[in-house]
């Protein structure tokens, strides 16, 4: 997959470019980022990229026509669907991210300032992503989310040992419990299952706690799920040890 990024600050790039999954997919060939600088497409002799709101107010505005020419040259070196970073946009979701990450290449705009010019947004856009109900000030750090979130579906990157099938929403749930060593800590026992080798009941256990969590944190998840047989019976069951823990508090 190639990516290429629009954003004023190239240089914030290199968090991704130089650490972790992101650095070894790149050196794998998994996929390419290059980064376009709207500031070598300005007009003006300043370099300039924004200008004052029309109809006044405070703050600036990214102009259209220095970001449309480094849109141009990236969909010309590499084609792919523009998405534009912004707050007002779709939540990003894991079911979105699988989506995009079929993609060949994709064009990602990252804002700054009181946002871009809309007829950019109009002309130029195909696409409209915000990272969650908060605002930040640039699409940078939402564009890396993107980025990364992408890059760790790409087929691959991640070994099996860091799988992502069973990550959060990945099948509709929030992930299990985690544990490694050592079997203490801090009077906390591992749970007894994990040690017994029987892998039948890892996987009921895991799964029970997967339901039992996602019922306690994120129910908004399990309403749009149907639940199999031993997925009922497994959160009754989860439900059933959390009411016993509760009256016996
Ligand atoms: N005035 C804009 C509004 O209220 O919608 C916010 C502009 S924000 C200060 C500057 C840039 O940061 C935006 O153009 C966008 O690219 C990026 N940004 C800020 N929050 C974001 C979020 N939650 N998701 C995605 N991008 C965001």
């Amino acid at each position: 997959m190639r990516i290429d990024v629009v954003t004023i600050f190239p240089e914030m790039f290199a968090a991704i470019r130089e650490s972790g999954m992101t650095r070894r997919a790149l050196a794998g060939g998994q996929f390419e980022l290059c980064v376009w600088n709207p500031r070598q497409y300005s007009g003006d002799n300043y370099r300039r990229v924004d200008d004052r709101p029309y109809g006044g107010g405070p703050g600036m505005v990214m102009m259209a026509e220095p970001l449309a020419g480094a849109l141009d040259a990236a969909r010309q070196a590499a084609g792919g669907r523009v998405i534009y970073l912004t707050p007002q946009g779709r939540p990003l979701t894991q079911s979105v991210v699988g989506r995009l990450a079929l993609e060949p290449a994709l064009v990602l705009l990252a804002g700054r300032y009181e946002g871009v010019d809309e007829r950019l947004i109009e002309t130029e856009v195909d696409e409209e992503l915000s990272i969650g109900d908060y605002v930040l000030s640039g699409g940078e750090l939402p564009a890396m989310v993107l980025v990364e979130a992408l890059v760790r579906c790409l087929p691959g990157v991640l070994g099996n040992e860091e799988s992502a099938q069973d990550d959060s929403f990945s099948g509709g749930l929030l992930d299990w419990p985690q544990y490694t060593r050592p079997e203490q800590f801090a009077g906390h026992e591992v749970p007894a299952v994990l040690l017994g080798g029987n892998h039948g009941a890892i996987r009921r256990w895991r799964l029970k706690q997967a339901l039992g969590r996602t019922w306690l944190r994120r129910p908004d998840l399990l309403a749009g799920r149907e639940l199999n047989d031993e997925e009922q019976e497994l959160l009754e069951s989860f439900k059933n040890e959390q009411k016993e823990m509760e009256n016996s508090r």
